[in-house]
């Protein structure tokens, strides 16, 4: 089983090809005209979706805050039982909900399957969580007097999604939305709509109420604008770019809703003469994911004691990283996602080479109408200032400089407007310990790829990188879709 969309194919369109639709107030809706092609096969499409505009968004949050209430009054348990039934829906529909997730983001399917048993397991944790206590019973200095405390659901929120990890960032935005009681306006990135449609489908298919998720696809400046602008959409949360953030940021500061921003990141990792493995590592971290991911690894830090090993072991680990189609079993790196970030990784090498870089993996002169394969690419002998170190690219592209030692290291990791993801690579506790304790961001990796999370931790950064008033994940992220509420009983 490919497609587990709705119907109804378009007529004069390849009824062949899957749809992505609205879903709005528990129908499936619009007229999916808009073309996405695979990536690494543009020959080939992936997916139709519908675009659409400010009356699909008003229509989707009227729906979304009319069933709130409803929603709201069920027993968190069987709200979870809702989440629980769509894990299992979407555990029976992996194969072929990977299948699309390579299609039209263009990871490889062991990514894409991972990604997919991530949303699974997501539903799954916040499934459980509707058992889970969500208060706390404090002493009153009163005589005869009890306290407790209750989490109460915002109402609706909007949730804006990147097309990185289509399916898995919608899941963890929308499970702890749900499993405390509001309901949401989902807007999935324009490059990836079946993925984010998979998710809502196992939903509804598991009998969530109507209204209870909208899903509205179309373009971030027309409906992502309309859903951050309109009154009744309580809080926002958002995954991308820095620049889309921060106007969020400023529209919904200015009517005082609530927003959690995820954003840029260019995460650094410290290798100092006594790490073992460290190639693998920032291989990992750096070409896994076709370096599409916001904790990607794209600077290394490099004491002088390891750094011609380190660099000749990173540029062997670089060989095995060959892009092609990710719906080949054994590709080890997918493609990237569309043209202009294809055009942005290359330009970004190109000019890094013409300010004198040394390009020491990743020769890219290849043809991209043919498929948009991009080498893992190894850039060295670069200044700390230059944009190919400084500024987010995201490709499989690294860059590697040497310092002088530790607290060198460490300076150059924080000089960052980023703050997301750091990480170190050492044999010294002393060493990583101060690390942990110093490092600028807000997940500390310590001989670990700095991409990669489980799903029951904190995640987030600091600086532009992220808001850091609420992380998303774990327990944690009901924080955000909730409001403290203190009761006094006189006993
Ligand atoms: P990326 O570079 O990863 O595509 P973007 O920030 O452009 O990051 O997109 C992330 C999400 O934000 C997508 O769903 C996109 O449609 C949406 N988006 C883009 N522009 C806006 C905007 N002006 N207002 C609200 N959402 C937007």
């Amino acid at each position: 089983m490919t497609t587990t969309l709705p119907e109804p194919a378009v007529p004069g369109l390849d009824d062949s090809t899957p749809t992505a639709q609205h879903l709005i107030d528990g129908e499936w809706r619009g007229k999916a005209d808009t073309p996405r092609r695979n990536p690494a096969r543009p020959d080939e499409l992936a997916a139709y979706s519908p675009a659409g505009g400010t009356a699909e968004v008003d229509a989707a949050v009227a729906a979304a805050a009319a069933a709130q209430p409803a929603w709201a009054a069920l027993p968190a348990p069987a709200r979870g039982a809702i989440l629980l039934a769509a894990a299992a829906l979407l555990q029976e529909r992996e194969s072929g909900v990977a299948a699309d997730l390579v299609r039209e983001e263009g990871k490889t399917l062991a990514e894409a399957r991972g990604e997919v048993k991530r949303a699974v397991d997501v539903l799954r944790f916040f499934g459980s969580l509707g058992w889970a206590a969500t208060g706390e019973v404090l002493p009153s200095g009163l005589p005869g007097t009890g306290i407790t405390t209750r989490r109460e659901p915002l109402g609706v929120f909007a949730l804006i999604t990147p097309w990185n990890f289509p399916i898995a960032i919608p899941a963890w935005k929308t499970a702890p939305a749900l499993v405390s009681g509001n309901t949401v306006v989902l807007k999935p990135a324009e490059l990836t709509p079946l993925s984010a449609t998979h998710l809502a489908r196992a939903l509804h298919d598991a009998g969530l109420p109507a209204g209870v998720v909208n899903v509205v696809h179309g373009p971030g400046r027309v409906v992502g604008d309309a859903l951050a602008r309109d009154p009744r959409v309580a809080g926002l949360s958002f995954t991308g770019s820095t620049a889309v953030g921060s106007e969020l940021r400023d529209i919904l500061g200015a009517r005082g809703a609530r927003v959690q921003l995820e954003m840029g990141g260019k995460n650094a990792v410290l290798v100092l003469d006594d790490a073992r493995g460290a190639a693998q590592v920032v291989a990992a971290g750096a070409f896994g994911l076709t370096g599409q991911a916001c904790t990607a690894t794209s600077r290394v830090y490099v004491t002088p004691g390891i750094r011609d090993r380190f660099v000749e072991e990173l540029v062997e680990q670089a060989a095995l990283y060959v892009p092609g189609d990710g719906a080949v079993e054994t590709t080890r790196m997918g493609a990237v996602v569309s043209r202009p970030q294809f055009d942005q990784n290359r330009a970004a090498v190109r000019s890094a080479v013409e300010r004198g870089a040394t390009l020491r993996h990743g020769q890219n002169d290849g043809d991209p109408s043919a498929g948009l394969l991009f080498p893992a690419t190894v850039l060295t002998d670069l200044p700390h200032d230059d944009p190919a170190v400084t500024d987010e690219i995201f490709g499989p592209i690294v860059a590697v400089l040497e310092v002088a030692d530790y607290e060198a290291g460490l300076a150059a990791v924080n000089d960052s407007r980023y703050g997301l993801a750091a990480g170190i690579c050492t044999d010294s506790l002393t060493r990583s310990t101060d690390f942990a304790a110093r490092a600028q961001a807000g997940i500390v990796k310590i001989n670990r790829p700095t991409a990669g999370l489980d799903l029951n931790v904190p995640f987030g950064g600091v600086k532009d990188s992220s808001t850091n008033t609420f992380r998303e994940q774990g327990r944690t992220a009901l924080d955000f879709y909730t409001w403290g509420k203190t009761v006094y009983t006189g006993i």
